[in-house]
């Protein structure tokens, strides 16, 4: 029979019949895997532990054909605090989701995979960072791992050279930084500073941040990578 064994973390799932949940689960070598868990909602399943959102670890999954069902699972982590801070789980649900959209059957997504545990890592366990400031940060690194890094030293449009350490105005359909000639009214206006936040954050990846320039970017951000996939979890909304 044959099956796959694979690290993963459930990304959503639905209730399905009576007794049983459909999940999507992130894996790094099979990307978005589709799978029943049969019986998982049963008193005293063993399967229910590793059939709740967020829910880390190595699954075993019978295929056959493109219907996979889950068959064991050994638990790594099940970011547990997050379920005690309603924000930092909307901001972890809000990167769950958008992992969910962008990720495709059998194609690997190794960097997707080890971003979403680094913010669900951070969110549930580190109490120094900001949720707000590191899901901005998270937006940033997804949009690189999905292959739209924003273009922050030349002009989005025309190529130019931008100067270093100024100001200057992000145009979200161009996907990055454009010069003055080429800024019009639909660009976004950004400081050095947030400017410096990007290009460091895109430089040290995913870390425990105080609030700083990225909160404020998260609007920007949101709309950037929400426009590349072209979905809006309905979580963003409760986002600010
Ligand atoms: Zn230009």
């Amino acid at each position: 029979m044959p099956s796959i064994t694979t690290e993963g973390v459930v990304l959503r799932y639905a209730n399905y019949r009576e007794h049983d949940r459909m999940l999507t689960v992130i894996s790094p070598e099979y990307g978005r895997i589709d799978a029943l868990s049969r019986g998982c909602r049963r008193p005293k399943s063993p399967l229910m532990p590793a059939s709740e959102l967020f829910v880390s670890g190595e699954f075993v999954f019978y295929q056959s054909h493109d219907h996979f069902t889950l068959t064991s699972c050994t638990l790594r982590d099940t970011f547990y605090p997050l379920r005690l801070e309603p924000y930092r789980l909307t901001c972890a649900s809000y990167q769950a989701a958008l992992c969910a959209a962008a990720v495709q059957p059998s194609q690997e997504a190794e960097g997707l995979y080890r971003l979403l545990l680094r913010g669900l890592y951070l969110l549930a366990y580190d109490d120094r960072g900001d949720a707000l400031e590191m899901t901005s940060a998270f937006l940033l690194l997804f949009a690189d791992q999905i292959g739209y890094r924003p273009r922050l030293t030349r002009c989005a449009h025309c190529r130019v050279p931008l100067p270093t350490q100024s100001s200057g105005r992000f145009d979200i359909e161009a996907g990055g930084l454009c010069c003055e000639g080429c800024s019009s009214r639909s660009t976004y206006p950004l400081s050095a500073a947030q400017i410096q936040w990007m290009a460091a954050t895109l430089k040290d990846g995913l870390s425990a941040k105080e609030k700083s320039e990225g909160a404020a970017l998260f609007e920007l951000l949101r709309r950037y990578v929400e426009s590349r996939i072209e979905f809006s979890p309905k979580v963003s909304k409760l986002l600010p």
